[in-house]
C-alpha cells in the first residue's frame, strides 16, 4: 500500500477500558467509570421524552444540514445560521479544520500538553506541529505568539484545558487575539466552557464577532452528556463556514443525535443544575488533597489532574483493582499524576477513599 509517510508512526487512538471489560478483569460486580469526562448525571429528561415519541423513517439520509436543529441553535446563541457548522462531534470539527487548512509546508501552534486531537490530525495533514509547554498548567500565550510565522496555518487554544482544567482569561486572550495574524485561524475549543464559574472567563460568542479568524467548538458530549451521540459545532463568521463546509462529509450528524440536541438545549435548568453540582463536586476533591498534601491545578471543567508524585500508572492500576476507571496521566504528560472526572457526590466520595487507601499503601505499592 501506498500509506502517506507521515501515518507510518501514528498510533491508533487508545480508548479507556470499558466498564465491562474491567468487571471481568477483577471480577467485581460495580465498576464507576471516572475516565471520560462525561457527566455524571446523565442528561435532562428532556431528551428521552423527545426519542421515545421520534416516528421518522432510519431508512432516508438525515438531513445533513441540520436545519430544525440549526434554528434552534442559532436563536439560543444569537448567531445567523450561516455561522454554525454541525459536526460529529468536536473530534470531526477539528479533522475538518485541519483537512480544511493543513498541509506539508504549513505549521500549526497549540499547547503541550493540550487535547490530543489537534496534533493527531496535524501529524495526518502533514503539517509541521509546534508545540509550545504549558506555563504552571497554562497556555503560555506569548510563547505561542512567537511560534506564529507566515506559513501558521491554525493555532489552537484549548479552554478549559484538557488534562490541566486551567483557562486562558479575556485578558490573555484578547491580547493574544490582537496580535495573531487575521488570516491565521484560531480554534478555541471551549468542550467545558459551560462548566465555567470563573469571572474573568471571556465570552466567546462576542469575541467572535470582533475577530473574524476566530472559531469556537463546543460539543454536547460534555455537561449536556449525550457523548454517544457525536453532535459537537463551530461557531465562527459565515466566510470561515464557508471555507469549511465543502469539507464537511454530507451526512455527518444523524437524525436521533439531532434531535437530542434540540431537546438538550432547551433545558437548561439542567445544565445549571449540573454546573453547581460539579463544582460541589470539585470542593470533595479540594478537600482532600488539601489533607493529603497533593498537588492539582484548580479546575474550571469537570474532572481533576492530581499529582501522586509516583508513576501514575500504579495510581490508575490501584483505583482499578477497586472498581474506579480514571485516567493514567502517563499518556496525557503528566506521568505522575492522574485525571478524575467528577462523579456524583457518592462516587467521589468512593474514589477518594480508594485514593486514601493508596496513599496510605504507597510504600509498598511503589515496589
Ligand atoms: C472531550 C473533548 C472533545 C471531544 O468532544 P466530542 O464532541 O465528543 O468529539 C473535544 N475537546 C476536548 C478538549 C475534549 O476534552
Amino acid at each position: 500500500m501506498k500509506w502517506r509517510t507521515q501515518i507510518t508512526d501514528l498510533e491508533a487512538y487508545v480508548p479507556g477500558k470499558t466498564i465491562d471489560e474491567v468487571k471481568k478483569q477483577f471480577g467485581l460486580d460495580s465498576i464507576v467509570k471516572l475516565a471520560s469526562n462525561e457527566n455524571p448525571f446523565g442528561y435532562s429528561p428532556k431528551v428521552d421524552e423527545v426519542l421515545k415519541n421520534f416516528h421518522a423513517s432510519f431508512t432516508l439520509y438525515p438531513d445533513g444540514y441540520a436545519t430544525r436543529l440549526r434554528e434552534e441553535m442559532a436563536a439560543f446563541l444569537g448567531v445567523s445560521e450561516k455561522q454554525l457548522i454541525f459536526a460529529n462531534g468536536t473530534d470531526e470539527l477539528i479533522q475538518i479544520v485541519s483537512r480544511s487548512l493543513l498541509e506539508p509546508g504549513k505549521n500549526t501552534v497549540m499547547a503541550a500538553p493540550t487535547f490530543s486531537q489537534y496534533r493527531h490530525n496535524a501529524v495526518i495533514e502533514g503539517a509541521e506541529v509546534r508545540e509550545v509547554p504549558l506555563k504552571g498548567g497554562r497556555h503560555d500565550l506569548d510563547a505561542m505568539l512567537e511560534q506564529i510565522d507566515e506559513n501558521t496555518a491554525i493555532v489552537w487554544i484549548c479552554s478549559p484545558n484538557n488534562p490541566t482544567g486551567t483557562y486562558t482569561t479575556e485578558k490573555e486572550l484578547t491580547a493574544f487575539l490582537d496580535r495573531v495574524p487575521e488570516e491565521v485561524l484560531v480554534f478555541l475549543d471551549e468542550a467545558y466552557g459551560e462548566y465555567v464559574v470563573a469571572d474573568d472567563y471571556y465570552d466567546s460568542l462576542q469575541l467572535f464577532r470582533k475577530y473574524s479568524n476566530l472559531i469556537v467548538s463546543r460539543t454536547f458530549s460534555k455537561i449536556y452528556g449525550l457523548a454517544s451521540f457525536r453532535v459537537g459545532y463551530g461557531i465562527a463568521n459565515e466566510a470561515v463556514i464557508r471555507g469549511l463546509e465543502p469539507v464537511r462529509p454530507p451526512f455527518n450528524t444523524n437524525v436521533l443525535g439531532q434531535m437530542a440536541a434540540m431537546a438538550a438545549i432547551k433545558d437548561q435548568d439542567f445544565i445549571r443544575e449540573c454546573r453547581e453540582k460539579n463544582r460541589r463536586g470539585l470542593q470533595q476533591f479540594y478537600d482532600f488533597c488539601g489533607r493529603a498534601g497533593l498537588f492539582y491545578y484548580p479546575s474550571q471543567t469537570n474532572f481533576i489532574l492530581i499529582d501522586f508524585k509516583c508513576d501514575s500508572d500504579k495510581v490508575f492500576q490501584f483505583l482499578l483493582r477497586h472498581g474506579y476507571i480514571v485516567r493514567s496521566g502517563k499518556p496525557l504528560g503528566f506521568p505522575t499524576s492522574v485525571r478524575v472526572t467528577v462523579g456524583t457526590e457518592e462516587q467521589n466520595n468512593g474514589v477518594i477513599q480508594k485514593m486514601g487507601a493508596f496513599l496510605k499503601e504507597l510504600p509498598s505499592v511503589l515496589q
